[in-house]
């Protein structure tokens, strides 16, 4: 029997893949079972239906780091996942790993992430009764929210490296299984995404005027090089060629490589994230937020009720789906007109 485009597809990469892969024929599977596409594969499948979705259309009014920017150049949650993406396909390409999946996983990362960033997500670990962590909303989006409560229906090796993607300010790279993806795609996502927004979160608190390239420490700025492009390209080389030195079969970086992204990012938390002026952003932003949930537990007006939410579904976690899924401007329009008096016009 003739095979169709997809299964010719899948033999390819059985042939070409390193054998550190994951094959898309080797998924194991999604929630609910499916017959596959005749033409794309498994992963491919599951990036599409990822860029297709509401939430991720949304991504491009939620911050990254600072509140609804209006300056155009500014990045958003969704530039960083597209930033995130492109640097998992270059290491991925290099170490002959499933582009597919890394790019999957990439773009479905931070779907679950609130409006005014990390501000947010705190405030509604407070506020929800079960805590709130970006990452366990991002699988909640797609096991879940989207297509109305039916969810989009991953794969398990997407699903793995969006739970496991998140490492906070612990080690980068370590031996321990423990809250680690299973396969190299979902690890390597991991690293990407640290080495994007080390990178382009310094870039624009040097566009904002939070500081200048000079205030950079001098051990970081002669390893990993002046401009943006130059660091970027440092962090990325260095993490393909320490890999493919051990065949692919783990992702290495060499330790001042290594020792310089963990000190940029502690730059970056003491001198911007944590930073005064965009600090007070985000206590406005959580003040909002706080208002907004405790109204809506109260009231049903604006709620969402587009979900087919099971019947067991409390008040609360329907209030936190709703307030995660907000846009920044979303959720400051709505405050505006649910909280602030509107001046009478007079005509
Ligand atoms: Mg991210």
């Amino acid at each position: 029997m003739n095979k169709n485009i997809r299964e010719a597809m899948e033999e390819r990469e059985a042939n070409y893949l390193s054998p550190h892969a994951c094959l898309s024929r080797n998924s194991q599977g999604r929630l609910r079972p499916e017959d596959e596409c005749d033409v794309r594969l498994a992963f491919q499948r599951d990036r599409d239906r990822v860029i297709h979705s509401k939430t991720f259309r949304r991504l491009k009014h939620k911050t990254q780091v600072f509140l609804a920017p209006t300056g155009d150049h500014y990045r958003t949650r969704l530039t960083h996942v597209l930033e995130v993406a492109q640097i998992a396909r270059t290491v991925a390409a290099a170490l002959r790993l499933n582009e597919n999946l890394a790019e999957a996983i990439a773009l479905a990362h931070d779907l679950g992430h609130t409006p005014f960033g990390h501000a947010g997500e705190s405030v509604l670990n407070e506020l929800y009764p079960d805590g709130f962590r970006h990452y366990e909303q991002s699988l909640r989006v797609v096991d879940i929210l989207e297509k109305k409560g039916r969810g989009l229906n991953l794969t398990l090796e997407v699903r793995d490296g969006i739970i496991n993607h998140s490492k906070g300010k612990s080690e980068l790279i370590t031996d321990d299984r423990d809250g680690m993806p299973a396969t190299l795609e979902g690890q390597l996502v991991r690293l990407s995404d640290i080495i994007a927004y080390v990178n382009h979160d310094l870039d624009d608190a040097i566009r904002a005027g939070i500081l200048d390239e000079e205030s950079v420490p001098a051990d970081i700025r002669n390893l990993l090089g002046n401009t943006h492009s130059a660091r970027l390209g440092s962090m990325v080389r260095d993490l393909i060629v320490n890999s493919l030195a051990e065949d692919g079969a783990r992702l290495v970086l060499s330790q001042p490589i290594l020792t310089a992204i963990t000190d940029l990012r502690a730059f970056l938390y003491e001198n911007v994230y944590d930073a005064h002026r965009v600090h007070n952003d985000f206590i406005k932003g959580q003040k909002i937020l706080r208002e907004l949930y405790d109204y809506f537990l109260e009231h049903d007006e604006y709620l969402d009720d587009s979900i087919d939410y099971s019947p067991e579904t409390t008040r609360e976690r329907r209030v936190c789906d709703f307030i995660a899924g907000m846009t920044d401007h979303y959720a400051l329009d709505l405050y505006t007109h649910i909280f602030l008096p509107k001046p009478w016009s007079v005509k």
